[in-house]
């Protein structure tokens, strides 16, 4: 099994179980090497010759180390991944198995997917929905206690072509930003570059837990949050946990969890404590958004699995438990070359910090254009719990850029390129353009959308969700302003000024985006309505901005949704917003009833019966202790109770209501979640209160402290 590591050879292990590029050029002829290499470098279609030599050797390869089965593996609109394991098992003939593995088969997959949300896609087309092999993301080996399976990364699309997972506008996105990169780069003299990548490193947070207590509490297993809970003597205050040393206990399964990852071929580098107890963080090194996106699922998936063999449970919720820290996801983006050539890396020349700037400044125009678009990228359930919760960063998309290229950019749209006064400012393209900071990192931790030197770390990413939606966004957008560019571009008599105009105008249309202060304050809130950004707190508003018109036209343009697959996605996420605070709901409702109720029953007769036996024993003192908690403890009850059949009854009114998607959605969040509020703070009242024994689930402490 995985865990006999002690004594792990780093290089051997990496991608063991990934059928890579070595095992490629080892196993397939030169010709289909080629052909293979080409679709993963550059994107072209892949020949259909080719996969049935592919899928043989992959089918070799697989058996080799112990494989039986394959699956096609894909991501469905649910956030996590699909499979349905094949054996590779063909035909049997007199008695004797024969394996086989087309280049059909490696190809082309139809699962019976009736089942995984479409919002309506495939009622209206074909029951049906067929998956596509991925030649770009390397197919691996994932091990568990089944034994090993194949997996293939998949494309899951409906008969008439419409996109059922988060893969396929992920690569239509990639596509996009690529072209209007190059464009805006052979612009700049660039001959050579073939293809421009957006790279992602995303770090995962995470909160680990005892699995027994775990497995004690029903809202944790069923909604991955705690829906009651009374706060321990201490949180986070002491920021004690942040970077401190690794328990045993958790050392051992990061030991575990790198080594599985490894074996995968992700490149899993930092592990450590995070802010809140009980949390911590994984992150990669930064691949191509797709690999990066792949891996950051295989990273979710394994750290359950892992977590489980340890007798522990992962919280990949976004906010566990109140009162401390939730968990997010720091999608660090950029652009490179097939080259290799970073575009958000200030370079050593003004002509290379021309061309710097002028990414950059898609970049800030992007966000601020469609700033909207990217707070719905970012919405879910759990992160309405995080988001302008005065803590990680606030509901306000706003971006960091640092003091210095903040300057930089103020001289330049200051320079107005006639008088004498001029040569005071920056003018970009000439020899002027003094050197930019290299190293201008982040020290704001307080910023949604933060420069970082060579990168940008987009933080209001949900830690539970797939990071395919927020990059989709971000390469459309920028692609986007990249082709306004290489329009103006292309048609320029001077290049150096109209560079320069460029840079000039976005920075001043879109300065407002920039933010350098503390965006935790009061005052940021204040000064960000004053330049008209939104605030936008809550998953159904920010949904909104899916199908404006602004979005429908943005990503039609760049062929990465219809407009059909755009308010598919919209009435998905809209639904799973209901049915999550609909089983929250339900679970709390449940756990009161059957759980926090006959516990505080038992406790109010113990309490009368010690009350009645020392009246019978001493008449002088009256138990005045008892007393008053037994009324506190009756007055918190029905209170509780009152609550609760409240919250019954709105859900079940909320049942029954007759409108459209969007007005039930409002009303999960005005008035469900609102009432659920109220029923927790009785619970956790009497939490306070009740003898800890007897309490009927485990309490805070334990479950953050008790490892
Ligand atoms: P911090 O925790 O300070 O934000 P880390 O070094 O832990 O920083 O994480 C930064 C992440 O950014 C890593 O996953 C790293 O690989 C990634 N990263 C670095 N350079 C790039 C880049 N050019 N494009 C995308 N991601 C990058
Ligand atoms: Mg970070």
């Amino acid at each position: 099994m995985a865990n006999g590591n002690s004594n792990v050879d780093l290089k051997q292990v990496f991608g063991e179980n990934v059928f890579n590029d070595e095992v490629m050029r080892e196993r397939l002829p030169k010709n289909v090497y080629k052909a293979l290499r080409k679709t993963m470098d550059e994107g072209v279609p892949l020949d259909p010759a080719v996969a049935d030599v592919v899928a043989n050797a992959m089918k070799d390869w697989a058996i080799e180390k112990g494989a039986t089965h394959y699956t096609h593996w894909f991501q469905p609109m649910t956030g996590i991944t699909a499979e349905k394991h094949e054996s590779f098992l063909n035909t049997v003939s007199e008695g004797k198995a024969i394996t086989e593995f087309s280049g059909k088969a490696l190809i082309k997959g139809e699962p019976d997917a009736s089942s995984f949300p479409s919002g309506g896609i495939r009622s209206t087309f074909e029951a049906r929905g067929y998956t596509v092999w991925d030649a770009t993301s390397y197919a691996f080996l994932k091990e568990d206690e089944g034994g090993l399976t194949l997996c293939i990364p998949t494309a899951f699309c409906s008969y008439t072509g419409e996109a059922l997972d988060k893969k396929t506008p992920l690569l239509r996105s990639m596509e996009a930003v690529s072209k209007q990169a190059l464009r805006v780069l052979r612009l700049f003299g660039n001959t050579t570059a073939k293809r421009v990548f957006a790279t992602v490193g995303a770090e995962q947070e995470y909160f680990l837990i005892d699995k027994d207590l775990y497995l004690k509490r029903k809202d944790l297993f069923f909604t991955g949050r705690t829906l009651f809970g009374a706060r321990p003597p201490k949180g986070q205050e002491l920021e004690d946990h942040y970077f401190g040393s690794l328990k045993d206990r958790i050392a051992n399964f990061m030991r575990d969890l790198d080594y599985e990852l490894w074996k995968m071929g992700i490149p899993v580098k930092t592990k450590h404590n995070e802010v809140a107890p009980a949390q911590h963080e994984i992150a990669p090194i930064y691949e191509n958004v797709n690999i990066a996106t792949d891996h950051n699922q295989v990273i979710m998936d394994t750290l359950k699995r892992v977590a489980n063999r340890h007798n522990l449970a992962c919280l990949l919720h976004e906010k566990p438990f109140a009162g401390v820290n939730g968990s997010g996801k720091h999608n660090n983006w950029s652009l490179s070359t097939n080259e290799g050539q970073n575009l958000l890396d200030p370079g050593k020349t003004p002509h290379e910090n021309a061309q710097f700037l002028i990414f950059l400044c898609a970049v800030i125009k992007a966000v601020d254009e469609y700033a909207e678009i990217l707070r719905a990228s970012a919405a879910n359930a759990g992160n309405d719990h995080r988001l302008g919760a005065n803590e990680a960063p606030p509901a306000i998309v706003s971006m960091y850029l640092g003091d210095q290229l903040t300057e930089i950019l103020e001289n330049i749209e200051k320079g107005n390129g006639t008088e004498k006064k001029e040569r005071e400012y920056l003018r970009v393209g000439v020899n002027t353009l003094p050197p930019l900071p290299k190293d201008a990192s982040d020290r704001n931790r307080t910023s949604p959308f933060a420069f970082t030197g060579n990168k940008f770390e987009f933080r209001m990413v949900p830690s539970s969700a797939s990071i395919a939606t927020p990059n989709i966004v971000l390469n459309t957008a920028v692609a986007e302003v990249l082709s306004e560019i290489a329009d103006r571009l292309e048609k320029a008599k001077d290049f150096n000024e109209e560079v320069n105009n460029i840079i000039k105008e976005i920075y001043k249309n879109h300065k407002r985006i920039i933010f350098n202060g503390d965006g935790y304050s009061e005052d940021w809130v204040k000064e960000a309505e004053r330049r008209g950004l939104k605030n936008i707190n809550n998953t159904v508003d920010a949904l909104c901005a899916l199908i404006s018109d602004k979005s429908i036209k943005l990503f039609a343009k760049h062929g990465v949704f219809t407009e059909v697959e755009l308010r598919a996605r919209y009435e998905i996420k809209l639904e799973e917003y209901i049915k999550h605070i609909n089983v929250e709901a339900r679970t709390m409702i449940d756990m009161v009833k059957k759980e926090i109720v006959p516990a505080v029953i038992k406790e109010i007769t113990d309490v009368a019966n010690s009350i009645s036996a020392f009246k019978n024993v001493v008449k002088e003192i009256e138990p005045t202790t008892q007393i008053e908690l037994i009324k506190d403890l009756q007055n918190n009850l029905n209170e509780l109770n009152k609550e609760t059949l409240e919250l019954e009854k709105e859900l079940e009114k909320v049942h029954q209501f007759n409108g459209t998607l969007y007005e039930k959605a409002c009303l999960f969040r005005d008035v469900i979640v609102e009432r659920m509020k109220k029923v927790r703070v009785y619970a956790d009242r009497l939490e306070m209160i009740v003898d800890e024994d007897r309490w009927p689930f485990p309490s805070y402490d334990k479950l953050m402290f008790y490892i």
